[in-house]
């Protein structure tokens, strides 16, 4: 009708000459900067989208949270009362920095940005360190002034700021739908752990408990450690490669690459029965995992580096499953 036709002549028009001003590109899909007019009330509303980074972390030192993590005593506050918070010495915090602290400060600062929030693609435990691959993560940033910023030198800004603690790799300008894809996209995981067991092993029965663990179903009910937050279920999942070697009789490091999910620190000690098989069960000693690393993460079904998800050209290489295992 006439209204439709008068509303996509005057978007046109309007569009063409913001356009031509600004020397930006119109687009009526999902837009950057998107103004809604009402010629009726003679206003304009300018809404300025969020901008994305994409890019892989490294954790070099454990007791590192992914997220900032605020203190529960005071609720982040640091305050109890009038009192300054025990639980966090007025900080706040329970723990004093976190991956996103080190990085989307950065972000925000040099694409002029109000305020950040940062998307992993799941996370590691807090003290795991994250090597190797790296992560995947997102760093959002609200009401950007600057969009088209050089990627490398930002990388080299955060790997500055971030002191040795954290390491970024592979940043990349994103499109809105990066999110739900690194949120969503199932991964597979490589892992490195140093177990310690409560008797002597023998070399054999490691070597066979390990490679009986190798392309094997793992039935693994809830950890009793993550019990109060996670739903009590038992899921099974699959170990696609695992392989060890034992340093002394109670003294061993094993690489194990498994799908999403599998909590590793239980495949190794058991938790009392939860989850079967185990590497505890089949040598029938007690094993628990001192150390924990995560070496790898990967897209099961595609690369987290799609290539439609990204603004810019920079030529940044997907990790596979198949590579050679990554060392420190
Ligand atoms: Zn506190």
């Amino acid at each position: 009708d006439r209204g439709e036709a008068f509303k996509s002549a005057f978007n046109r028009e309007v569009g063409k000459r913001v356009g031509k001003m600004t020397g930006g590109e119109v687009s009526f899909e999902r837009p950057d900067v998107q103004f809604l007019i009402d010629p009726e009330a003679d206003t304009v509303e300018c809404s300025n989208h969020s901008a994305f980074v994409y890019g892989r972390y490294r954790k070099l030192e454990r007791d590192i949270p992914q997220t900032k993590w605020p203190c529960n005593a005071c609720q982040g506050s640091g305050y109890i009362g009038q009192q300054q918070c025990e639980k966090c010495d007025g900080v706040g915090l329970l723990y004093e920095t976190s991956v996103e602290q080190l990085t989307a400060p950065v972000v925000c600062d040099v694409m002029d940005g109000t305020e950040t929030s940062f998307h992993g693609a799941g996370r590691e435990d807090v003290d795991a360190r994250m090597l190797g691959t790296g992560r995947p993560f997102v760093i959002e940033v609200f009401e950007p002034r600057r969009r088209d910023v050089n990627t490398v030198r930002l990388e080299g800004d955060i790997n500055a700021f971030a002191e040795d603690m954290v390491e970024v790799t592979g940043l990349r300008l994103a499109t809105y739908n990066i999110v739900e894809w690194v949120k969503e996209l199932d991964a597979s995981k490589r892992y490195r752990a140093v177990v310690s067991f409560d008797e002597r092993v023998d070399e054999d029965a490691f070597t066979q408990a390990v490679s009986s663990l190798e392309n094997s179903s793992i039935e693994q009910r809830t950890p009793r450690r993550v019990s109060h937050r996670r739903a009590d279920i038992t899921r099974t999942r699959e170990v696609y490669q695992m392989g060890g070697e034992l340093h002394t009789p109670t003294k061993a490091v094993v690489d194990i690459h498994t799908a999403g999910g599998l909590y590793i620190k239980e495949l190794i000690s058991s938790d009392e029965g939860r989850t079967e098989p185990s590497l505890a069960e089949l040598l029938e000693v007690s094993a628990t995992v001192n150390k924990l690393d995560v070496t790898g993460v990967y897209g099961e079904s595609a690369p987290f580096e799609k290539d439609t998800l990204f603004r810019d050209d920079r030529i940044v290489e997907s990790p596979t499953q198949v590579s050679p295992q990554s060392s420190e």
